[in-house]
């Protein structure tokens, strides 16, 4: 056999990739996974969605598929094919307990499902979908290596630094892949006997195609965390005749400080740096535009915080809090990686180290009254005044009169110092993308599928629409391995 033939390629070694060399190599193919980066370890996420798991079951933790779909669903407009929405819930589980079994304990590492989900106003519904990658001293874990690992001794073999350049087709059947060293430029072309799955992620770096694919998310985001998302993978699809979603969707924290007077049209940062990282962003602090008005109820999805600013002159947001938020934050008890404390990412201490650092770094302002907090932030100053007043006033009456923001949420701003920071969105990845059937086979424009080629992951589009539902946590990173998994198991066939 020539050495560049292989039965299944799969371009992206990350979430969706990984998994789909796994099953495919499970099922006995020759298999070949291309990263056009040299690592994709960190990329395996820590928070992962599943329905049914054998971790579940311990904790007792029972969700309706039913109810859970319907919210989806709901929650898309439909702008999504439901099948797909069943396809994940049916084999996240499998999925899930998969990776736990075969990749995770071997290495003396777990899942811990998160029991609690909260239910008190209809934006905030959410499910207990969380599952921690973790260990016995409630770590963090990172876990790609093991998966690329778990390949290798499957038989799969992996070349680092070699990015997809084009889809080789013949008669309309896509045959192999046209690749590019990207340390020396060297060409060269692989065959795949059976399929190319594409597990390439998004494009939400590549601002040229945001601007043509997502425009709105070029203001609404000041920062890109994914900076390898140059939506190559999508293209290369595109070019062979398949079909992509016609409306955007994208996963983005309301965590992007910016100095005062930053145009968002100006600024949009592409970095695996935490740069201006605001976690307290996230919380349902007082919100208001750039003019210091408050504008909504704070306590949302992530997402929709930033999706309210786009309603707003300048696309951006000022939250303020004052020294008492900080040593209340349990008190909002806001959950998902939002949450305070393990098996959260920060905790009290930490969160004021990260604004202390901002502070210094000029991404966030602190003064001992409301009027220089005000000059400080450039808002009108009787504004803000004015804001911070009316919302003490609704803090002391236990009800929030102008939004209906849930009363254990209102913590007043009476004494000082006082906080305020100017912030946009991050944008984790865009999750609109090639669409693909039941099967993660990709669809042409006609609906039909493209023989010999799959996609998966965040480069696979019609299971999102519009924004990221955020309270069914770990919903991408399940979605990119469960379906990857699917690939594999499809494409190795
Ligand atoms: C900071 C951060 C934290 C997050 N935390 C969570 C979380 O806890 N839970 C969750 O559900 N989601 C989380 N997400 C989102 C999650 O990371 C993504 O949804 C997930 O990584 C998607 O996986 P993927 O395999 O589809 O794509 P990616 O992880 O984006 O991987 C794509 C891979 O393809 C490679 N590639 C791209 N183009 C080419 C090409 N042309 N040729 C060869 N290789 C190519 C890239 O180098 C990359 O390794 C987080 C995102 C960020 C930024």
């Amino acid at each position: 056999m020539n050495t560049n033939e292989y039965d299944v390629i799969v371009v992206g070694a990350s979430n969706a990739g990984g998994m789909a060399a796994c099953a495919a190599a499970e099922k006995g193919a020759k298999v070949l996974v291309i990263d056009k980066m040299k690592s994709t370890n960190f990329l395996y996420r820590l928070s992962l969605a599943a329905v049914g798991t054998k971790a579940q079951k311990k904790a007792g933790i029972e969700i309706d598929k039913y109810q859970l779909i319907n919210y989806l669903s709901a929650f898309a407009q439909d702008n999504v094919d439901q099948k797909l929405l069943w396809t994940w819930v049916n084999n996240s589980a499998s999925t899930v307990d998969w990776l736990e079994d075969n990749v995770l304990k071997p290495h003396g590492a777990h899942l811990y499902p998160e029991t609690d989900a909260h239910y008190q106003t209809l934006i905030n519904t959410a499910f207990p979908t969380e599952h921690d990658v973790t260990n016995d001293k409630h770590e963090d874990v990172f876990y790609g290596d093991w998966v690329v690992e778990k390949a290798k001794e499957l038989g799969a073999e992996f070349l680092w630094q070699t990015k997809l350049e084009h889809l080789i087709t013949e008669d309309g059947t896509v045959t192999g892949v046209l690749t590019k060293n990207t340390k020396t430029s060297e060409l060269k072309e692989f065959k795949a006997k059976k399929g190319v799955i594409i597990c390439s992620g998004g494009y939400g770096s590549n601002e040229a195609l945001m601007q043509k694919w997502n425009p709105l998310g070029l203001k609404k985001n000041v920062y890109s965390d994914s900076p390898r998302d140059d939506g190559s993978g999508q293209l290369a699809a595109v070019e062979v005749g398949a079909w992509r979603d016609e409306e955007p969707a994208e996963i983005i924290f309301d965590r992007g400080s910016v100095p005062v007077g930053t145009n968002t049209n100006e600024y949009y940062v592409k970095s695996w740096e935490d740069i201006g990282y605001f976690w307290m962003g996230s919380y349902p602090l007082l919100k208001l535009n750039l003019n210091g008005d408050r504008v909504g109820n704070e306590s949302a999805p992530y997402e929709f915080d930033m999706n309210r600013a786009t309603k707003q002159p300048g696309y951006l947001q000022v939250a303020i809090w004052n020294d008492a938020t900080m040593d209340n934050l349990e008190q909002f008890h806001t959950l998902g990686c939002a949450r305070l404390n393990w098996p959260g990412f920060y905790n009290t201490d930490e969160n004021k180290e990260e604004i202390n650092t901002r502070i210094k770094e000029g991404f966030i302002q602190k003064a001992d009254t409301v009027e220089e907090l005000a000059k400080k932030l450039n808002l009108p100053v009787e504004n803000l005044k004015n804001s911070v007043d009316n919302y003490n006033k609704m803090c002391a009456q236990g009800k929030d009169t102008e939004f209906g923001k849930e009363s254990f949420r209102l913590l007043p701003l009476t004494e000082g110092s006082y906080y305020g920071a100017v912030y946009g969105g991050r944008l984790l990845a865009t999750l609109d993308g090639l669409r693909v059937n039941t099967k993660m086979q990709v669809l042409n424009t006609q609906g039909n599928a493209i023989p010999h080629l799959y996609a998966a992951g965040n480069a696979s589009g019609g299971f999102f629409w519009g924004s990221y539902p955020d309270h069914v946590p770990g919903l991408t990173a399940s979605h990119a391995q469960t379906f990857g998994r699917l690939a594999g198991q499809q494409a190795a066939l």
